[in-house]
């Protein structure tokens, strides 16, 4: 999926000259390891074919002007010296937070004319606020000669997130849309961000991707986020270590036994999905990409049955993708809502399509929207 507005004509218009360059940063879609990012421990996501755009043009009186062809006709405009946490409310909030951050940082930079342009969806689990922000760091970044590497600008627009914005998000989304490649999945350790790429065909052994947007978020995404990050911290500091990732499977019982009810299913999804992201890897390597569909799928029951972040939208889309021939499929992204993957057969795609299609139809949900993923590179210069 591609937009097709003539957004260099937009920029002229809106700001009465043209823009100094185009950085674009996908959204992703993460194969495995959900809520493990801010434990410390494992992901393998992929990026997106999908990016957020962004025009910028540099301003020496110290204003940043902010607009996005997804709000028409809206032009934000900030002072920058000004810019505070709290301060800007909105989307303006994801972009004013990444000048913010890097001021904060102690680097140098001023205003600049901002034009965003993007086909990620938004809250769809996708990650297009990741995608926003690593834009428009890159565009900086260049804009400026600052000279940050790919996880440097990461945890800028991570920690641009987590404090201006006020999301306590872990780092895979950044790290993902801003260093993954072509053809292959990011095998990211969130405490050090060693990285490794895993080559990904799916194509070449005749599998799909699909992306299942359930078009749905509940409510309560923001607070349950917050409070299941409260409870996996209290688990590690009642086990003394100093994240639950320092938890090896084996000693998992035992641990388990020392926990309170209510923190147990937490800790034995995050054991257990951090083990799934390492056999993930390893089939994928030993035996292609096939070998990932039951460990999508396990990984799916246990934040159902454990994590409790599904929803009966995604439920039942992932029950109905198995039962129609998928390989294996979950739910991505956070959670209570957003988007399914299905891995499948390039010959039963459209089959899974439509019984997910017409199983959510059937339920009164939604019609869900469906995308093929293909793992594409991450941020980067257009123009
Ligand atoms: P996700 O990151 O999963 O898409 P979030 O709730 O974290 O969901 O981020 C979505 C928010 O990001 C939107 O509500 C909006 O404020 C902002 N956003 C994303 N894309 C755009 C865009 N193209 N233009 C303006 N704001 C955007
Ligand atoms: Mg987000």
């Amino acid at each position: 999926m591609t937009t097709t507005t003539d957004t260099t004509g937009t920029f002229e218009r809106l700001y009465g000259h043209a823009p100094e360059g185009v950085w674009a940063a996908p959204g992703r879609v993460n194969l495995i390891g959900e809520h493990t990012d801010y434990n410390d421990g494992f992901v393998l996501p992929i990026a997106l074919p999908q990016s957020v755009r962004a025009q910028v043009r540099r301003r020496a009186d110290g204003v940043l002007r902010l607009s996005s062809t997804r709000v028409p006709g809206e032009v934000v405009e900030l002072d920058v010296a000004a810019l505070a946490p709290g301060g800007v409310s909105g989307w303006a909030a994801y972009p004013a937070a990444v000048v913010w951050t890097l001021r904060q940082a102690g680097h140098p930079v001023g205003g600049a004319d901002v034009l965003l342009d993007s086909d990620v969806p938004g809250g769809a689990g996708l990650s297009s606020s990741a995608a926003l922000e690593c834009a428009v760091a890159i565009a900086y970044n260049d804009l400026h000669g600052l000279g940050l590497d790919a996880p440097g600008l990461a945890l800028l627009a991570q920690r641009a997130e987590n404090e201006f914005v006020g999301v306590p998000c872990g780092i895979m989304d950044q790290m993902a849309s801003m260093t993954c490649r072509a053809g292959a999945a990011l095998h990211l350790d969130a405490r050090d961000l060693s990285a490794r790429h895993v080559p990904l065909d799916l194509a070449g052994a005749d599998l799909a991707l699909l992306v299942i947007d359930t078009r749905v978020q509940h409510d309560l995404a923001d607070g349950a986020y917050a409070a299941l990050r409260a409870g996996c911290e209290r688990a590690a500091e009642l086990l003394g270590l100093p994240a639950l990732r320092d938890l090896a499977a084996a000693d998992l019982p035992a641990a388990l036994d020392r926990l309170p009810a209510e923190l147990v299913p937490l800790v034995r999804h995050v054991v257990t999905e951090n083990g799934r992201v390492e056999q993930a890897v390893a089939e994928l390597e030993r035996r292609g990409p096939a070998a990932l569909g039951p460990i999508l799928t396990a990984g799916h029951a246990s934040l159902r049955d454990d994590y409790r972040t599904s929803c009966p939208e995604t439920d039942l889309a992932v029950a109905t993708a198995v039962a129609a021939g998928a390989l294996g499929a979950r739910m991505t992204g956070g959670g209570f809502g957003g988007s399914v993957i299905a891995l499948v057969e390039t010959a039963v795609a459209d089959t899974v399509v439509k019984a997910v299609t017409g199983a959510s139809a059937f339920a009164g949900h939604a019609e869900p929207r469906v995308y093929r993923a293909v793992p594409s590179e991450g941020a980067r210069r257009l123009s």
